[in-house]
């Protein structure tokens, strides 16, 4: 017998995954401390699936109930505010976790299938000791495969479109779950089509044969390269978007105005890289949000310039 909580959608998802023990209900779980800012609040409940069918079972049980749901991956991209978050934040469990590298074909590629619950740096370093070549730049970004569709996250001149062939997406209103094409996911730079209704959960590449000592070397340079570049700490990585990409920084303005170690409360931008901000130890999702705010004036006012962040904010409407 499990004994009642307080909160009657945290009896109904939990009476609902009796018999499912790999789902796990976690009420007032925590949520920023699983971001990589690992600042901000707890969310109402939060359930990690064990399947397809249990995501669809959550997902039903929040619509009922009228509550939002949220996807969390590895929280990379996410700043959760200090109030939390009033809603179901959905985790995949290990059924989302499996990679597939198959065997070459005539042409050289090969074809990988990776879980979204995947790490890229993990999936990085295993396509490159199989010989694979086309996702050495992932090594550096700590985030998802599903999260990574959904961003079309990149680094040293690739990014997810460059191999994605397609994603295996659940959408969770109509309750379809398809196979849909890199067109069909609208990937752009940063940005794809998806909805937050759409489920991410595995992902097909394409990649090509190579000598895997030349993809073991060039995960080598780009973890280099990150430790020589980028700040460690308490972040979610690039905060803004290039506004001109290719031409026009955002890191550049930032610091074009001197702003590097500018600071509210508990958070800083970096010293080290200008388009990153750092949160204290123990510090506040409010104070990094307060701080993204401000930069942005500061940019917009100095060069007319507009720019737009890539991190996910979850939980401030409540605030405003
Ligand atoms: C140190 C550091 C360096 C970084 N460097 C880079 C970089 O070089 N390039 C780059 O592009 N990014 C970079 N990032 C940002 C981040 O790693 C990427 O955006 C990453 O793709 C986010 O994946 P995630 O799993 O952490 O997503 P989360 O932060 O968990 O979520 C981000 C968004 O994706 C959604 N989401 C998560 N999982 C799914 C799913 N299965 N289905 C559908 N939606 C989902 C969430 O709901 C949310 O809207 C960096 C971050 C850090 C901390």
């Amino acid at each position: 017998m499990v004994p009642a909580s307080s909160d009657p959608l945290v009896d109904v998802l939990v009476d609902r995954f009796v018999d499912d023990p790999a789902t796990t209900v976690e009420p007032h779980g925590e949520f920023g401390a699983r971001t990589t800012y690992r600042v901000g609040g707890l969310a109402r409940v939060v359930v990690t699936v064990s399947s397809l069918s249990a995501l669809r079972v959550v997902v039903g049980v929040a619509a009922e109930a009228g509550v939002p749901v949220m996807m969390l991956g590895r929280g990379s991209n996410m700043l959760v505010a200090d109030a939390g978050f009033a809603g179901v934040v959905i985790r995949l469990g290990s059924f989302a976790d499996q990679i597939d590298i198959a065997e070459a074909n005539a042409d050289g590629d090969i074809t990988v299938t990776a879980g979204a619950a995947v790490a890229l740096p993990v999936l990085a370093r295993k396509t490159a000791a199989a010989g694979c070549t086309g996702f050495e730049w992932a090594v550096g970004v700590p985030g998802s495969i599903g999260g990574a569709v959904r961003m079309n996250a990149g680094g040293h001149g690739s990014d997810m479109a460059s191999s994605l062939v397609s994603a295996l997406v659940a959408d969770t209103v109509s309750g379809v779950t398809s196979d849909r094409t890199l067109g069909a996911l609208g990937l752009g730079f940063r940005a794809s089509h998806l909805t937050d209704s759409d489920v991410v959960l595995s992902a097909r590449l394409r990649l090509r044969g190579d000598d895997p000592h030349a993809t073991q070397a060039r995960i080598d340079d780009v973890v280099r390269w990150r430790r020589e570049h980028q700040p460690g700490g308490q972040n979610c990585g690039s905060v803004f978007v290039n506004p001109v990409p290719g031409e026009v920084s955002a890191g550049a303005l930032i610091d074009s105005l001197g702003l590097r170690g500018f600071r509210i409360g508990t958070a800083e931008v970096s010293m080290r890289h200008a388009n990153f901000i750092q949160a204290d130890q123990g510090g506040r999702a409010d104070d990094v949000a307060a701080l993204i705010s401000e930069v942005r004036h500061r940019v917009f006012d100095a060069t007319g310039y507009v720019l737009r962040s890539e991190v996910r904010m979850v939980g401030f409407e409540a605030l405003e």
